[in-house]
């Protein structure tokens, strides 16, 4: 299926009769509130279906049906190495349906169809294996305690896991949460993001082809301020796991709190800084600059959106990102598998980012390319004369803008600037010098710190921010720890002995 070439995609783009509904209890079921809302592609402005929007009747059902899987242990009983292969199955299928999984998200949210290939359905399946596997490898702990007791440490599963996710990355930011809570144990109940919620019902679907028994995955479409609200107000949900706007991740704290109390996750958003040094590789880093930018268009959470330069090597730095912007980032269909850049997601996100663009020209900011749109398609777009007050280098944009910030002191003021953010998800700094490299990663405040690169990463290590990027990190074996609770079992041996 992913050989298909442009008229492919095309023609099965016309033949998609996706599911709209809840999956709740092992099936597709009739939402209460009757409500739904538009599907619209950002490919045309097509609309491809009409997606329930679930009350909080609907996501109170699905809940009690997490909560009851959860308390029959009928998932968290199975002998770990069972749970293992049904994990390895599902990420299976995952693989054998990738074609559907990335036409959908493609037609939804208007990304190249050979990246959602790639990064979300594959990046899906290769997380939920890499989870599968540490079902029956983990192991609790004995404590050092007197010889006549016997004292267990053992991480058990939390209960009802909400997930509640963005569009940009919608299966794979869905995979780092469902992978470790499901691997766990727990049971979860999924909120997709409105833009894109097609293929999490597909997720889901193929979850339970996989022998995920009922209840234990269950996916609610619908409005953030109802469904997700509904979910993060639950008083029966035992953790919130979170990825999305700063904005919205303060509003899941804040449910918690007036609910009852439950464990929050969040992963927002990021004004993250790639640091350029005068001894860097000029073409590596301008490639990589152009790249951690401009891929999916800007709306990436750990967009590299502000290039901090040291003024000595500035104007060959631009050019060159210039250069590569202009061969690589031109817009095409995203059913068209050449295509590296599509539009944005919809026209709500295109205002905001023209908007961006108005107050960084009327703050002083010289726009040095691109600059316009056509429908929702944005021009790959660079901001000269930055400055790290304006408003263009302080918040989150979520489009194809790059600021570019000067600076003529030394690796201090380099530094300075850099960390001069609210946010903390990631930062690059590129120098020749070994010990520059070191000393800068470490001062560097960013949940992730890049040397001489961009935008590398895996399942294998953590993912998240400082500051008021969040709390609590994505993949790698810490994330298991998120979705469990810590255990002491004491037993008394004296009479034994
Ligand atoms: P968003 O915060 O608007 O929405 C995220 C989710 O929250 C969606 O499912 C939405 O329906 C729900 N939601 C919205 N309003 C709500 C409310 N009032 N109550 C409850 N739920 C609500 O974010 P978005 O526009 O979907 O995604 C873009 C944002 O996500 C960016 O800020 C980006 O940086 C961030 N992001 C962060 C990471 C990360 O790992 N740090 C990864 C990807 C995206």
């Amino acid at each position: 299926m992913s050989e298909r070439n442009h008229a492919g995609w095309l023609a099965a783009a016309e033949r998609i009769d996706p599911e709209t509904r809840p999956f709740i209890d092992g099936a597709f079921t009739d939402p209460l509130s009757g409500e739904t809302f538009a599907s619209t592609s950002p490919r045309d402005g097509a609309v491809l279906a009409r997606v329930a929007a679930c009350g909080a009747g609907d996501v109170d059902r699905a809940v009690r049906a997490a909560r009851a899987a959860f308390d029959d242990e009928r998932w968290r009983g199975l002998p770990p190495v069972e749970r293992k292969r049904i994990m390895l199955r599902w990420a299976e299928l995952i693989e054998a349906h990738a074609g559907e999984l990335a036409l959908l998200d493609t037609l939804e949210m208007g990304k190249p169809i050979s990246e959602s290939l790639r990064i979300d359905a594959a990046g899906a399946a290769a997380t939920i294996a890499w989870y599968a596997e540490t079902v029956d490898k983990t192991y609790g702990e004995v404590a050092p305690a007197p010889g006549s007791a016997l004292a267990l440490v053992t991480r058990e599963p939390l209960g009802v896991v909400g997930a509640v996710v963005p569009w940009n990355y919608a299966l794979l930011i869905a995979s780092w949460k469902l992978a470790p809570a499901i691997a766990t144990g727990n049971s979860v109940v999924l909120k997709p993001a409105e833009q894109t919620s097609l293929a999490s019902l597909v997720l889901a679907r193929l979850a339970h082809e996989a022998g995920l028994p009922a209840g234990v995955l269950n996916v609610v479409p619908g409005r953030g301020e109802v469904a997700g609200q509904a979910l993060g107000r639950h008083p029966d949900v035992d953790k919130i796991a979170f990825t999305g706007s700063a904005e919205v991740a303060r509003l899941f704290q804040v449910y918690a709190g007036e609910s009852n109390g439950k464990q929050v996750s969040v992963e927002a958003g990021g004004k993250s800084p790639q640091l350029v040094l005068p001894d860097a590789d000029i073409p590596a880093a301008a490639s990589a600059v152009a790249w951690g930018i401009f891929y999916n268009a800007g709306q990436t959470c750990n967009a590299g959106s502000r290039v901090i330069v040291h003024a000595a090597v500035k104007d060959r730095l631009l050019a060159e990102i210039v250069k590569v912007t202009g061969e690589t980032f031109r817009g095409g269909d995203p059913l068209d598998p050449a295509t590296v850049m599509g539009p944005l997601v919809d026209e709500t996100q295109l205002r905001r980012v023209l908007g961006y663009l108005e107050t960084g020209k009327a703050e002083g900011a010289r726009v040095v390319l691109g600059g316009s749109a056509n429908g929702t398609f944005v021009e790959p777009t660079i901001l000269d004369d930055v400055t790290n007050d304006m408003t263009v280098a302080r918040e989150e944009i979520f489009g194809p803008v790059l600021s570019v910030i000067t600076y003529d002191g030394g690796v201090d003021e380099g530094v300075r600037l850099a960390n001069d953010s609210d946010f903390g998800l990631v930062a690059s700094v590129w120098t020749r010098d070994v010990a520059t490299a070191h000393t800068v990663a470490r001062r560097l405040r960013a949940g992730t710190v890049w040397v001489n690169t961009f935008d590398a990463s895996d399942v294998i290590t953590p993912f998240g921010g400082f500051k008021a990027t969040g709390a609590g990190r994505d993949k790698s074996l810490h994330a298991l720890e998120a979705y469990t609770a810590l255990k002491t079992t004491w037993l008394d041996l004296k009479d034994n002995q």
